[in-house]
C-alpha cells in the first residue's frame, strides 16, 4: 500500500514549507535541514514512493524534475559554479521520506560523491 508522507501535506499547503516553485506536476521547496547554501527538494505532486515504483507513464513528471532543477539552478546562481542532483532509494540509498524527491545541492564546493 502506498502511504502518504509529510511531502503530500506540503504539496497541499497543510503544513508550511519554503516553496520556490510549483506547477501542475511538481513542487520544489527548501530542505528543512540544508546540507549546502542551496538545498532544495523537487518532488512529483503525484505520490511515487521510490524510484522502484516509477512507471513508463511517469516519464513526463520525472523529466519535469530536471527541467525545474535547471531553472532553479539559474535562479539560485549556481548553474555555472555547479551543483549536484541526488535521488536516494530505499535503505541503502539513505532514503528517509518515501515520496520520490530530487535534491539540488550547491553554493559551495561539494565533497566527494560518497562519504562512505
Ligand atoms: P532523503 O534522505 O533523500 O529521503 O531526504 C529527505 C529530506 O527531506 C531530508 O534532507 C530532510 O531534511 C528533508 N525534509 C524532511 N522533512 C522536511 C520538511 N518538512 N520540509 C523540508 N524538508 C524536509
Amino acid at each position: 500500500m502506498t502511504e502518504e508522507t509529510i511531502f503530500s501535506k506540503i504539496i497541499r499547503k497543510e503544513i508550511p514549507a519554503d516553496i520556490v516553485y510549483e506547477d501542475g506536476l511538481v513542487t520544489a521547496f527548501r530542505d528543512i535541514n540544508p546540507q549546502a547554501p542551496t538545498h532544495i527538494l523537487i518532488i512529483p505532486n503525484k505520490l511515487i514512493p521510490t524510484v522502484n515504483d516509477v512507471k513508463p507513464e511517469d516519464e513526463l513528471v520525472l523529466g519535469r524534475l530536471f527541467v525545474v532543477a535547471a531553472k532553479i539552478a539559474v535562479e539560485e546562481g549556481i548553474a555555472e559554479s555547479g551543483y549536484r542532483l541526488i535521488i536516494n532509494c530505499n535503505k541503502d540509498g539513505g532514503q528517509e521520506v518515501f515520496h520520490l524527491h530530487m535534491h539540488i545541492l550547491g553554493g559551495r564546493k561539494l565533497g566527494p560523491m560518497l562519504s562512505s
